[in-house]
């Protein structure tokens, strides 16, 4: 059967630089292991070729629901995986079936994973997670002791991890941020973190479970929260996660996101384009048809605000972004049918435009862009 050329527009991933920025975040937190965050398509990379490729190089894999962990095993992948999401008791048994750490964050789900466990005939693997100020999910640090003292009275469940997650890691901490009234600070975090962690000790248990907390911010911040292991996500993709992050791991992004001429002409002056006629030529000139739309996670809010490399120069997004295309002004320069588009990267020229310039075009956040780089878009896998 002839291959179907791929679209034009696509996700170049390079593999290699993924492995390099891992080997520099191990450098940092070592000896601590790494879990590599691979939740949400690989943070839009393209969850089969990340996961294939750097398996061999992570301790362990986390990914936020089940259907993504389950997509992890039937690709092949052996290494053992967190869900770091909440799951419902109905859900369990998958867990066990697919060799799965659960995440749990309350009685009713630690007997129902006891329950699972016994019927089953093997050990379920759990980690407790502890919530410390996010108040999003896991049992809060201050009504933790009795979760802990089930855990300790399990026959079938191991116990294998304990974890909490930080609200503000990305921003370094200042005494002014601490004393704001209603900021969960990623000091006081830990503290209630090692509160919680002090049940161990007074129960004379030789060691806690395997001990993690520090997200991507956290790595770069907070070398205190490093303790047996660390869960980068944003950062593993060469991405800060914050504009304020220390620099402290030196990573480039992964990603460069392209695409090619796919028209070319030239717009009479006062002739609106697109959409909503939200824009036009005060002179002639030409503009050039990208084909890559909001459909592939080119927000439709990016309209008139976002810019594109064409052959290496940068130029302005005009008129309404559409579902599967979006138009440029070429400022009086002109291009070919078929010339270079980089939406998202840099090009050989030096010009880049980078995940934090889309998103702050779009008022959002570098991991939402990421992520919302749909499937419609093929990831193209490559190494250096
Ligand atoms: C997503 C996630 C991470 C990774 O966060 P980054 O900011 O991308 O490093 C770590 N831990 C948990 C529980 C997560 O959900």
């Amino acid at each position: 059967m002839p291959q179907i050329p791929l679209r034009p527009t696509q996700l170049i991933v390079n593999l290699s630089q993924l492995r390099r920025n891992l080997n520099a975040i191990r450098a940092r937190v070592r000896p601590a292991k790494v879990l590599v965050m691979l939740k949400a398509n690989a943070y839009g990379h393209g969850l089969e070729g990340v996961a294939a490729f750097i398996e061999p190089d992570v301790d362990y894999i986390g990914v936020a629901v089940l259907n993504e962990a389950i997509a992890l095993r039937q690709m092949g992948i052996r290494k053992p995986i967190l869900v770091a999401g909440g799951c419902l008791p109905e859900q369990i048994p998958y867990y066990l079936e697919h060799d799965l750490t659960l995440t749990v964050s309350s009685p009713e789900i630690l007997s129902a994973a006891e329950t699972v466990s016994q019927a089953g005939g093997r050990a379920l693997k759990i980690h407790i997670k502890i919530d410390t100020g996010m108040e999003r999910a896991g049992i809060r640090w201050y009504e933790a002791a009795p979760l802990l003292e089930q855990s300790l009275h399990c026959q079938r469940v191991e116990v294998e991890g304990i974890y909490t997650h930080f609200a503000n890691s990305e921003t370094p901490e200042t005494p002014h941020l601490k004393r704001k009234r209603g900021y969960a600070a990623p000091s006081t975090q830990l503290e209630r973190f090692a509160e919680t962690l002090d049940f161990y000790v007074r129960r004379s248990l030789p060691t806690p479970p395997l001990r993690h907390a520090a997200n991507s911010g956290a790595i770069l911040n907070l070398p205190e929260s490093f303790f047996e292991m660390v869960r980068p996500g944003i950062l593993f993709y060469g991405i800060y996660p914050g504009e304020q992050s220390a620099r402290t791991v030196n990573v480039s992004p992964a990603a460069t996101w392209v695409s090619r001429v796919f028209y070319a002409k030239t717009t009479r002056a006062g002739h609106p384009v697109s959409y909503g006629s939200l824009w036009h030529g005060e002179q002639p000139l030409e503009t050039v048809t990208i084909p890559c739309g909001y459909a592939d996670g080119y927000f439709r809010r990016l309209t008139n605000r976002a810019s594109v490399l064409v052959n290496g120069k940068k130029y302005p997004q005009v008129g309404r972004i559409c579902m599967d295309q979006f138009m440029v002004n070429l400022m009086g320069d002109s291009a070919q049918l078929g010339d270079d588009v980089i939406l998202l990267g840099r090009a050989a020229s030096g010009e880049q435009i980078s995940a934090e310039d889309l998103a702050g075009w779009a008022g959002t956040n570098a991991y939402e862009v990421m992520t919302n780089i749909s499937a419609r878009v093929p990831r193209v896998f490559v190494e250096d």
